[in-house]
């Protein structure tokens, strides 16, 4: 069983990155047996203000973007294929069901409603791609993740169905000789209804595909050569980590290194399935390894930034400690509204968490505390994490600049600052 290949939205951005992707296999004699493919570019966030648009009260937008949604994918299709082609055909009726399935779902609490329209990126995306690699003489079976990938109805965070999940997806392989490619982020219920797995969820859905058919490997192709010890977008001197440990990958992509999605480690390690973090504008690059060993990147330190972070303070509001049954209830109530600690520190009277600052959850969730517990909330903040800190990295990191919170164990050290001090291009102390 050869290897699993994941891409990212940047490697099919436009028409040039498909051609590119193409080449890639069939130059480099590159022979994966599966591909999962995300959205192109950034039509997951053109989804998701697609949909936004459609729960206001104006049509107009929705529209608009649905159109501009349209257009993109097409002209995308225009420049690969002759016009009239079976690509554009497949383009047009999926845009009419994703406007379908809007229109079923608009009364529906929005995360059935996400779900059915958000995930139709990745639907159009492969289209183009396999449509693509057939075009060019790669043999390619585009498959709906819909019937392959079983989850509870979990919705925007979607659970597997392992057992279920392996046997379509084996009966599949052994079925079909061709490459398979199929969507990242999406899945369905036993009985048919689109799940999505949760944010850049596709590195995820390549891990299933993984652990489901016992690959020897997963593969996903980035824009970077591999993983750093911090992102190279933001810190003009990061460098590459050649090799980590399953658990330390664990633990820098839940502190928000974006490079790899946190639930993508989990299926792997538990069949010791090598992840290759690689890139595909420098395939000849050294990329990074990923795997049950530990290796260089296990204890040098590495930082995590998350912007637009909000800090709150919470205090029973009779002078209680915080307790277990405090903490529990106040927990409790964050896992309800779907969000996520990213910083978190007790003290007798007082829980500090730092989440992403998402207007809504938020507002449900200090509905939900007002009465038993007092809040404060600051806003326009930035989270940076440093693993394996070693002397005074922190504080060089840190300059002069104001630190809202902080707390640091023997691997793990977090300051909180104000987003406006922070500067634009970090650097690394040496
Ligand atoms: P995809 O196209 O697969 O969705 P992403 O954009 O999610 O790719 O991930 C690649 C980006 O992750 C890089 O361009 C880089 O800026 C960013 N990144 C953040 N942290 C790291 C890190 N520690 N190592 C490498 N890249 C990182
Ligand atoms: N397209 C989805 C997103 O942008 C999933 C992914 O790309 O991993 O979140
Ligand atoms: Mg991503």
């Amino acid at each position: 069983m050869p290897e699993i290949y994941k891409f990212g939205g940047a490697s099919i951005k436009d028409a040039e990155a498909i051609r590119r992707l193409g080449e890639l296999l069939s130059r480099h004699d590159l022979h994966p047996r599966a591909l999962v493919v995300s959205a192109m570019g950034k039509t997951t966030n053109a989804l998701e203000a697609l949909l936004d648009a459609a729960r206001g009260d104006e049509p107009g937008p929705y529209r608009e973007r649905l159109e501009a949604l349209r257009d993109d994918h097409l002209a995308v299709a225009k420049t690969l294929f002759d016009s009239g082609s079976a690509a554009e055909a497949d383009l047009e009726r999926l845009l009419e069901e994703l406007d379908a399935a809007h229109r079923a779902h608009c009364d529906a609490p929005y995360p059935m409603h996400y779900d059915q329209t958000v995930g139709f990126g990745e639907l159009l995306s492969t289209t183009l791609v396999a449509a693509w690699l057939n075009e060019i003489g790669l043999p390619t079976r585009w498959c709906d993740a819909r019937e392959l990938i079983v989850t509870d109805d979990h919705h925007q965070a979607a659970g597997v169905d392992w057992r279920e999940t392996c046997n379509r997806l084996q009966t599949l392989a052994n079925e079909e000789e061709a490459l398979l490619l199929t969507q990242g982020f999406i899945g369905a219920t036993a009985g048919g209804t689109m799940t999505t797995l949760g944010r850049e969820g596709s590195d995820f859905s390549a891990a299933i595909l993984a652990h489901c058919l016992d690959a020897p490997g997963l593969t996903i192709w980035k824009d970077v050569t591999g993983v750093f010890n911090a992102d190279p977008g933001r810190f003009d001197n990061a460098r590459q980590l050649e090799r980590l440990s399953y658990a330390e990958a664990v633990e820098q992509s839940w502190h928000g290194a974006k490079v790899i999605h946190p639930r993508t480690l989990a299926p792997l390690q538990r069949k010791a399935i090598p992840l290759t973090v690689r890139s595909f504008l420098e395939p000849g690059a050294t990329p990074s390894r990923i795997g049950p060993e530990p290796g260089d990147g296990d204890r040098q330190p590495a930082c995590i930034l998350r912007d637009d972070q909000r800090l709150l303070d919470i205090s029973p509001a009779d002078f209680r400690f915080m307790d277990e049954a405090c903490l529990g209830e106040v927990l409790g109530l964050l896992a309800r509204h779907g969000l996520h600690a990213n910083y978190l520190a007790c003290e007798a009277m007082r829980l500090r968490l730092a989440i992403n600052d998402d207007a809504a959850k938020c507002a449900a969730l200090l509905a939900d505390l007002r009465g038993d517990y007092r809040v404060e909330c600051r806003e326009g903040l930035t989270l940076l994490t440093v693993r394996h800190p070693g002397d005074g990295l922190l504080q060089l990191l840190s300059g002069d600049m104001p630190v809202v919170a902080e707390q640091c164990s023997a691997t793990t050290a977090q300051r909180l600052f104000p987003s406006d001090a922070c500067p634009t291009a970090w650097h690394l102390p040496d």
